[in-house]
């Protein structure tokens, strides 16, 4: 019998069997696809080793920041340049993304970067949250419905909705903030007002950056927790997918063998049971990377990057990283040249488990579609013949059914914890230890 089977080999799954098996378990981890890691993987873009998604963690907890010690990275945690990411307005006006705030919503909302962005009266009616009972929007479903109602419609569509939208990929409205901003409605409450709120929340949070990374690549996290569980045992099984998930069994198809029911006392699944949900329409989204090759770059004309509101007329991209004025470890490594990564919503992914990187040629459509947009958002021109490497990945975007599960299974992993890697860590964490404990 088997201890405890864990099902897909994403981070979630990673830290979980890693740290059952350092805890003694006997663990099994299924993964469906060839490789291990989700979302979080490397490509090579014209030589430059390069993370496929996920480039940073968030420091609203030091979930991930403890993880990286304790596998041996500590040194290399690393924080994003401080000139910060630019954003677009739905009419075009491009600013800095104002300097206190919270997904957007200002912790101060008469500051001279939040009066350039919106302007003077929807500034002041933001302010009015001060004024405002605490019980105003403390009910809100969504973040959009508690940011409308304590700070108006313009700071939400100015600076809320293109925050949101390259950080979760959606509108606020469809966004519980209990579960992308926990802690704000609780101080919302105590504080009396929203902008209080998110000072207080920004206040508990690791001094300094809001997001670190990892010298490297944030995939450096993957290769150390799949080194630890070849070291503590852990049992992997690629190209095996999970097609009934249990309590106390999971359902096995292989490439190469029959279908196999695998018992176990514990049961952790970081996917939705197959057998109990009908696949959700999950949006997508597209990468493009460029390394480009175009010293008018190096003044870095937008900070970090920039977010786009999502109906912004003049470019088709949501966002775009300017990865080596973000990442100075980076910059060394490419050795002059610049790696933009644009992102894109689509309708559709490639169908795939995980996803796989293309090559761009910089003339065809996307290519095109990807220099153009890099123009119009930096603000300098970013030639077609300047690329020297470009590629392609599509992901899929959240998934928000919630978990899908059968009882006693514990779920883990994006679909019960939101997207991003702080909270998946944690929640995969105190999951193996509960089950430790028991
Ligand atoms: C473009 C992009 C950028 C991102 N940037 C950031 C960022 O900067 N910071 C951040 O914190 N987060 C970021 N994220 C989010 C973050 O990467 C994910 O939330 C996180 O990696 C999800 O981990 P997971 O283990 O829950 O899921 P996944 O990584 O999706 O892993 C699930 C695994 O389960 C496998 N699987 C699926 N079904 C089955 C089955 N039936 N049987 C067996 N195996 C199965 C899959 O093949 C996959 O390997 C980003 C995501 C994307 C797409």
């Amino acid at each position: 019998m088997t201890d405890v089977v864990v099902v897909g080999g994403g981070v979630a799954g990673l830290v979980a069997a890693r740290d059952l098996a350092k805890g003694g378990a006997h663990v099994v981890l299924v993964e469906a696809s060839g490789v291990l890691g989700g979302m979080v993987r490397r490509h090579t873009v014209a030589g430059l080793d390069l993370d496929m998604a996920a480039d940073s963690f968030a420091t609203r907890n030091d979930a991930v920041g403890r993880l990286a010690i304790e596998l041996g990275l500590g040194n290399e945690i690393t924080t994003p340049d401080p000139r910060g990411a630019w954003l677009m307005t739905r009419d075009g006006r491009t600013f800095p993304i104002p300097a206190t705030g919270l997904l957007g919503i200002p912790g101060s909302p008469m500051a001279a970067d939040v009066l350039a962005v919106v302007g003077q009266k929807a500034a002041f009616r933001a302010q009015m949250d001060s004024l405002l009972p605490s019980l105003v929007g403390s009910k809100a479903t969504s973040l959009g419905e508690l940011v409308r109602k304590r700070m108006g419609e313009r700071v939400l569509d100015d600076l809320v909705v293109p925050i949101v939208a390259g950080v979760h990929s959606t509108h606020p409205d469809h966004l519980d903030p209990d579960r992308v901003a926990p802690g704000l409605r609780a101080a919302l409450l105590r504080d009396g007002s929203l902008a209080r709120a998110v000072l207080a929340l920004r206040a508990r949070a690791t001094a300094g950056s809001a997001v670190q990374g990892i010298r490297g690549g944030i995939v450096r996290l993957v290769d150390e927790l799949v080194a630890d569980m070849d070291t503590y045992g852990v049992e992997v099984r690629l190209h095996t997918r999970a097609t009934a998930i249990e309590e106390h069994a999971v359902e096995l198809v292989s490439a190469d063998g029959p279908t196999e029911r695998l018992p176990a006392d514990h049961v952790l699944a970081s996917t939705p049971d197959p057998a109990r949900t009908t696949p959700a329409t999950r949006t997508g989204i597209e990468l493009v990377t460029l390394v480009v090759d175009q010293p008018e770059l190096d003044a870095a004309p937008r900070g970090t990057g920039m977010l786009v509101h999502p109906d912004a007329a003049e470019v088709a991209a949501k966002a775009i990283t300017h990865a080596t004025v973000k990442w100075p470890w980076l910059a060394e490594a490419a050795a002059g040249r610049h790696v933009l990564r644009l992102s894109y919503a689509t309708d559709a992914t490639d169908g795939a488990d995980v996803a796989t990187s293309l090559p761009v040629d910089p003339a065809d459509a996307t290519g095109t579609r990807a220099t153009r947009d890099a123009t119009a958002l930096l603000g300098v021109p970013v030639a077609p013949s300047a690329v020297v490497g470009a590629a392609r990945v599509r992901w899929h975007g959240p998934d928000t059914t919630a978990a899908g599960l059968a009882e006693g299974v514990v779920a883990i992993g994006e679909a019960s914890t939101g997207r991003g890697l702080a909270g998946i860590v944690a929640s995969s964490r105190t999951a193996a230890e509960h089950i430790l404990d028991s």
